[in-house]
């Protein structure tokens, strides 16, 4: 079984992918991770992110890059939404994708294209939403757990560009696939939108059995 779960940053989409995994029994590619790996390639290289032929030098990383936390950071999440606006980019991760989503007993994949793009024939595909404010708000809280240094405002700023980025890029933009179910976690508790979540995925595969 493929479940694909997309939708913008900080949605909750990640935990969702991880708690289905756990649930289905299945393994969970974040594929946000591959294009991070990229952007802090360029990163760590001072290139220019907005430069397709820089940003295509970094596509050949290693697996273990993956689990490096440096890649989850705000900063290298910004240089990861501008590489993957590049077609070449998008190009060069699609097979690392597309075999992980094909192996035996199937797989978890979230991301911006895993419905429309990666797996359109996947059993089941959730788009999972919120609103910017209460994304604005989760990723605050996160972020001053973590002692850093930041404002709502400014974190809502950020959120509504990456959204923009996007959705507004010729590339595999974040869109729902026409089959994909909509989640808004916008009012729930991370609990109540990975119960929904299994909900939503579980009618959904019993249909089609
Ligand atoms: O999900 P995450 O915030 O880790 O993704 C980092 C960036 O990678 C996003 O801003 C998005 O632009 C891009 N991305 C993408 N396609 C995917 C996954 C992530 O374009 N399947």
């Amino acid at each position: 079984m493929i479940i694909a779960v997309d939708g913008p940053t900080a949605s909750g989409k990640g935990t969702i992918a991880r708690a289905l995994g756990e649930h289905f029994g299945l393994p969970v590619l974040d594929t946000g991770l591959l294009y991070r790996a990229v952007g802090r390639g360029v990163a760590e290289a001072g290139a220019d992110a907005e430069d397709e032929e820089a940003a295509l030098a970094h596509v050949n990383f290693p697996d273990a890059l993956l689990a490096n936390p440096a890649l989850r950071s705000e900063r290298i999440g910004g240089f990861a939404s501008k590489v993957s606006a590049h077609p070449k980019v998008r190009k060069a991760l699609f097979d690392r994708q597309v075999a992980f989503a094909a192996q035996p007993g199937g797989a978890v994949l979230d991301g911006r294209d895993i419905g429309t793009v990666i797996a359109p024939d996947a059993d089941a595909k959730l788009f999972v939403t919120a609103s910017v404010d209460a994304r604005a708000r989760r990723r605050f809280q996160e972020m001053q757990k973590r002692g850093e240094d930041v404002t709502l405002a400014a974190i809502a700023d950020d959120l509504r560009a990456r959204d923009a980025r996007d959705s507004g890029r010729a590339a595999s933009p974040l869109k729902p696939a026409d089959d994909a179910l909509l989640l808004d976690t916008s009012d729930m508790t991370i609990d109540e939108a990975v119960r929904q979540a299994i909900a939503l995925v579980e009618r959904k595969t019993e249909s089609r059995r």
